[in-house]
C-alpha cells in the first residue's frame, strides 16, 4: 500500500545572485521513504537540500512538506518552524555537552526527555557511552549521536548531507545500511545527498540523479541501473560501455557482437543508428560460444573479477564474472551477451531521447 504524499517540490529554481544552481526541480518523497540526491561534485546537490531545509529562498517553483507550501519565490517558512532534522558531514556536536545531552538538546521541554534520550541511544546502539563527550568518540559513534539528536525532536523528514563522508570504507558501508534500518525501524522520511553511488543504491528507495542542476532522473536503484534515461545516467550509474548498433526491429538491434533483443520495444525508424549500452553483468563467459574477446586487463573483486575485454574490431567491454574461473591477460575468452534490458540510444550525433520508448 503505498504511503501518503509527504514532500513536493516543483519546478523548483535557486542558485546565488543571478546564477541559476537548481533549475526547475520537481520531485515528491512519500511518507516513510528514503531518498537520495546524487551526481557529480558541483551539480546542486547541497543547494537543492538547503532549499528544502529553508536556508536558500525560491527563484521560481513551489515546495510543500505535509501539504502545507513551505516555499515559493518571495516567502521562505523559516527552516526551525519546518519540522526538518538535519545530519551534517561534519556531525556538529556540540564538544561541552555528553552523548546524553547532545541527544537530549532539541527536545528540552519533552516530557519524557529522559526516556526518549534513553531509547534512541539504545536505537544508535550507544547505550554505554551516554555520558562520554564528542571527543572520546570514533567518527561512526559521533555520526549515530548526531543522529539520534535528529531524530528526537520527530521530525517530519531528516536531511542528511554526506553524512558518512567523513568515514572510510567498511565502516561507511556498514553505518549507511545501519542508517537505513534505523529510519526504516522509526518510519522516519529522509532525503542524503551523496557522490557515492554504492552508498545511494545502499541506503535509499528512490535516487535522483543531478546534472549541471538538473535533475535527469527520479528513480528507484534497479531502475536506475536497468532501464537509464539518458546516456549520462547509464554511464554515471553503474560501469558499462557503448557498442554502435543498427535497430532491425522495435526490440532487435544488429551489432558486432551479433542480433541482440531485448524486453522492451523503441519506436525509431528501422534501421536507425544507436548505440547500445552494455553492463559488465550483460556479458557472460561461455566457453561454447561463438563470439570471442581478448582479456586486455583485470581487476579481482573477490567474488567476482572484471575483466578488460577487447573484441576482434577493436572495441572495447568490461565482463563481470565469477572469480574461480581465472583468466590471463592476452587469452582469449568465449562470451555470450545476456541483455534482457536492452538499452539504446540514438546514436552519439543525433538527439538524446528515449522518448520513443513503448511499451512491449
Ligand atoms: P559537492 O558534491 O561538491 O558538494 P553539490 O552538488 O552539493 O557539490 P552545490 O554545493 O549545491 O553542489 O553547488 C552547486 C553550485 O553552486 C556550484 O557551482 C557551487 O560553486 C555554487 N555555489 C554553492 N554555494 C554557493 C554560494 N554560497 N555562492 C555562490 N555559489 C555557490
Amino acid at each position: 500500500m503505498s504511503q501518503p504524499l509527504l514532500l513536493n517540490l516543483h519546478g523548483v529554481s535557486c542558485g546565488f545572485a543571478q546564477q541559476p544552481v537548481v533549475q526547475d526541480l520537481s520531485l515528491h518523497l512519500n511518507s516513510g521513504d528514503i531518498a537520495c540526491l546524487l551526481g557529480p561534485s558541483g551539480c546542486g546537490k547541497t543547494t537543492s537540500l538547503r532549499a528544502i531545509a529553508g536556508f536558500e529562498p525560491l527563484q521560481a517553483g513551489e515546495i510543500s512538506l505535509n501539504g502545507k507550501v513551505i516555499s515559493r519565490q518571495g516567502f521562505t517558512l523559516p527552516p526551525e518552524q519546518r519540522r526538518i532534522g538535519m545530519v551534517f558531514q561534519d556531525y556538529a556536536l556540540f564538544p561541552h555537552l555528553t552523548v546524553a545531552q547532545n541527544v537530549a538538546f532539541g527536545i528540552r521541554q519533552h516530557p519524557r526527555r529522559e526516556q526518549l534520550t534513553a531509547e534512541l541511544l539504545e536505537l544508535v546502539k550507544l547505550s554505554e557511552l551516554g555520558k562520554r563527550y564528542p571527543h572520546e568518540l570514533s567518527g561512526g559513534q559521533q555520526q549515530r549521536v548526531a543522529l539520534a539528536r535528529a531524530l528526537a525532536p520527530e521530525p517530519l523528514l531528516l536531511l542528511l548531507d554526506e553524512p558518512f563522508s567523513n568515514l572510510d570504507g567498511e565502516l561507511r558501508r556498514r553505518l549507511s545500511m545501519e542508517v537505513r534500518d534505523i529510519l526504516k525501524a522509526r518510519g522516519t522520511s529522509a532525503i542524503l545527498v551523496t557522490h557515492d553511488q554504492e552508498e545511494a543504491f545502499a541506503v535509499s528507495d528512490h535516487v535522483g540523479v543531478f546534472q549541471q542542476g538538473r535533475l535527469q532522473q527520479w528513480d528507484t536503484p534497479f531502475n536506475l541501473y536497468h532501464e537509464p534515461l539518458t546516456p549520462f545516467v547509464a554511464s554515471f550509474i553503474g560501469q558499462g560501455y557503448f557498442i554502435r548498433g543498427q535497430l532491425l526491429s522495435p526490440d532487435t538491434v544488429q551489432t558486432e557482437l551479433g542480433i541482440l533483443r531485448g524486453n522492451r520495444a523503441y519506436s525509431w525508424p528501422i534501421g536507425s543508428a544507436v548505440d547500445v549500452l552494455l553492463r559488465p553483468d550483460d556479458i557472460v563467459p561461455d566457453a561454447a560460444g561463438t563470439l570471442q574477446a581478448r582479456v586486455s586487463g583485470k581487476t579481482f573483486l573477490g567474488a567476482a573479477t572484471l575483466y578488460r575485454l577487447q573484441l576482434a574490431t577493436g572495441s572495447q567491454l568490461e565482463a563481470l564474472f565469477p572469480s574461480h574461473a581465472e583468466h590471463q591477460p592476452g587469452e582469449m575468452v568465449g562470451i555470450r551477451i545476456d541483455a534482457d534490458h536492452l538499452v539504446l540510444f540514438p546514436a552519439t550525433g543525433s538527439q538524446p531521447t528515449r522518448e520513443a520508448l513503448l511499451p512491449l
